[in-house]
């Protein structure tokens, strides 16, 4: 029997991070005064990962599975292999990164929100919830939260 590769995952991920001066600043989607086409169950961003069904009417999410309709103002045909026609228009289906505009529905008292100090990135996976992970991050953050800078 071979024996298995011991090779350490990770990934280093740095959220709005300067970027070099030879790579391009990421396309901002704007959707419109409805915001952000969005799954219905699990509320997961439009991405290159749903998968379009039924003509383009309805997508498939990645991460619940659920199926959506798509809003009349984004729908778009598939060609032969079941791609739409505008995949590589659209940055949300053609790229690895992305902007949303955000609507006011994403801020409080119809006031968009000061720029982010912190943010925080958690693992919401099935297996982080069972584990107790995500709970015990999330304590851990409210213990912290009042001696991080402001
Ligand atoms: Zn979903």
């Amino acid at each position: 029997m071979a024996k298995q590769s011991q090779v350490p995952l990770a990934a280093v991920i740095k959220p709005l991070a300067t970027l070099p001066s030879d790579e391009a600043l990421p396309c901002v989607v704007d959707h419109g005064e409805t915001g952000p086409i969005r799954c219905n169950r699990c509320k997961a961003y439009m991405c290159p990962s749903m998968q379009f069904i039924e003509g383009g009417r309805r997508f498939q999410c990645c991460f619940c599975s659920c199926v959506t309709e798509v809003p009349p103002h984004y729908f778009q045909h598939l060609d032969h292999t079941g791609k739409r026609v505008d995949c590589y228009d659209r940055p949300e289906l053609s790229m690895g990164s992305y902007e949303f505009t955000a609507t006011v529905d994403y801020c409080k008292n119809n006031k968009c929100p000061n720029p982010p100090a912190f943010i925080f990135m958690i693992d919401v996976s099935y297996n982080a919830v069972k584990s107790g992970l995500v709970s015990l991050v999330c304590e851990e953050l409210k213990q912290l939260i009042d001696y991080l800078p402001r």
